[in-house]
């Protein structure tokens, strides 16, 4: 047995990170952040099927699968929300396997707000369940 990873665990649909999944195949995983910790319409994250820790352990395989869903999310977050940006990023920061954020910045965000954390805009559009569930349906169309 390896050591726990939070990641490998929702893969698995198990624990606190589980989301909506919008795309996922032999190499990526596509899923929205889960309700809860104030979430905002669009944020993705596109992440390896295989434990690999960070952007430089990816095959060449996972590397061309993980460029393609990125940009197809970014584009999807484009027509389905028609946000100010969309933005990404790779920090690896909290859960040691690979995870790319792909996320959209809401239109009117004021520009004080810093563009990775639109969570710090108290007035920011919110999610509930309803929504979360129609959003996903158009985003996964957008991956078909
Ligand atoms: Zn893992």
């Amino acid at each position: 047995m390896g050591r726990f990873c939070a990641i490998c665990e929702k893969h698995r649909g198990a624990g606190e990170l589980v989301g909506p999944v919008i795309f996922a195949d032999d190499l990526v995983v596509v899923t929205h952040q889960p309700l809860g910790k104030g979430s905002s319409p669009g944020y993705l994250f596109v992440e390896t099927r295989r434990h690999a820790v960070t952007v430089a352990d990816l095959t060449e395989a996972e590397a061309a699968a993980v460029g393609w869903a990125v940009t197809r999310a970014a584009r999807a977050l484009r027509q389905e929300l028609a946000p100010e940006a969309v933005f990404s990023m790779v920090t690896g920061r909290s859960v040691a396997h690979f995870h790319q954020h792909v996320f959209a910045r809401p239109p009117g965000t004021p520009d004080a707000v810093p563009w990775h954390d639109t969570t710090s805009w108290p007035e920011r559009p919110r999610l509930d369940e309803a929504g979360l569930i129609d959003l996903v349906r158009g985003l996964r169309r957008r991956f078909a």
